[in-house]
């Protein structure tokens, strides 16, 4: 069955080893699948599944697209400027779930690039059920005359999800051309699109690498289970044949810290330590954490050295610049000093 898809984004995105990381840790060749490189306004995971939603929604004649997120959601963000792109109107509902007081909070990073693209923003507060929101904005935009379209939190439902289906083929022709065996994966797990996708992506393809998903909020027993319901359904969706039962969802909640868009000290270290011998950038929502999950798993000793570990970096670095504050500074003193020996 062929599903209506567009072709914006850069693929495929690149696998790299991350041969000083690995070093460092001395654990496992840690390898890195760039989805932080899908192109359109500095990338991440909702590219891949926005390829399918924006398909479907063009597909049915729509003019509007709505969807919501947190304040910073690189989902919205990246929502928008495909919007952007494709000549179509944006209105994100925003809730506000971290630092409500904080004005830069709210129009820096990722909150800054979507207005730059053009998206209407609705700020809502913490709470807030956006869902019957956006079915509000939706009838007021049929009966003036607009076509709608509404895309759940995270572009998870099972035609973003096909986005992930079809990233675990690519993953795999990469890996079939370099003759390297997968041990495991390990990501950052919030809407469970990522994670289910690549489930049954790679049942098609008849490999299964364990897929350790990274809860970034929500519980061990609550994501486990939505994962496995959105596995479920893009198979049937996708007409792949497969059953999976809930010990198949390798899932952990133990790197979430106080909750949703809370940075931790272990993933504030992770993003330190990524960049400081990769040049790589994570973020301390989700990438941070997904990484400080690899990094404890690594100093347990629960890897071999040889076995290959790859890291699916999902994206998320124009939310970095909303949290500066949380990254210490140098001194006054010592900056001026700096800048005189420079002159
Ligand atoms: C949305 C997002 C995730 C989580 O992906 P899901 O498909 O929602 O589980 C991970 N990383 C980043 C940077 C994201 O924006």
């Amino acid at each position: 069955m062929q599903f209506p898809r567009l072709h914006i984004v850069h693929l495929p995105t690149p696998l790299e080893p991350l041969d000083r990381l690995s070093a460092a840790l001395k654990g496992p060749r840690i390898w890195i699948k760039r989805d932080d490189c899908t192109g359109l306004a500095t990338g991440g995971n909702k590219a891949r599944k926005l390829e399918f939603l924006m398909a479907d929604a063009i597909q049915r004649g729509a003019d509007t697209i709505i969807t919501s997120g947190a304040t910073q959601s690189n989902h919205a963000r990246q929502t928008a400027a495909f919007a952007a792109k494709l000549g179509l109107k944006c209105k994100l509902v925003l809730e506000e779930c971290v630092k409500p007081s904080d004005i830069s909070f709210r129009t820096n990073g990722n909150a800054l690039l979507d207005r730059l693209v053009g998206a209407e923003t609705l700020f809502v507060t913490a709470g807030t059920e956006t869902s019957p929101l956006m079915s509000e904005i939706a009838q007021d935009c049929s009966a003036n005359g607009g076509t709608p379209y509404v895309i759940p939190v995270g572009g998870s439902n099972p035609i973003g999800t096909m986005g992930y289906v079809q990233a675990a083929r690519e993953l795999n022709a990469q890996t079939a051309e370099l003759k390297l065996n997968i041990d495991e994966i390990v990501l950052a797990s919030g809407s469970a699109g990522t994670q289910a996708g690549l489930l049954v992506g790679f049942r098609a393809c008849d490999l299964s690498p364990p897929v350790w998903g990274v809860s970034v909020g929500r519980s061990k027993d609550a994501l486990g289970p939505l994962v496995l319901n959105l596995a479920q359904q893009t198979a049937e969706f996708a007409g792949v044949d497969m059953s999976i039962a809930l010990g198949d969802v390798l899932v952990s909640s133990e790197f979430v810290g106080q909750g949703y868009g809370l940075p931790t000290s272990q993933a504030i270290e992770a993003i330190e330590l990524t960049a400081r011998h990769e040049g790589i950038l994570l973020d301390p929502v989700y990438t941070g954490k997904a990484m400080a999950g690899l990094i404890h798993r690594i100093r347990q000793g629960i890897y071999r050295p040889g076995q290959n570990i790859v890291f699916w970096h999902t994206g998320g670095v124009a939310g970095l610049f909303a949290y500066a504050d949380e990254f210490p500074r140098p001194r006054q003193a010592g900056s001026v000093r700096a800048s005189r020996a420079l002159n």
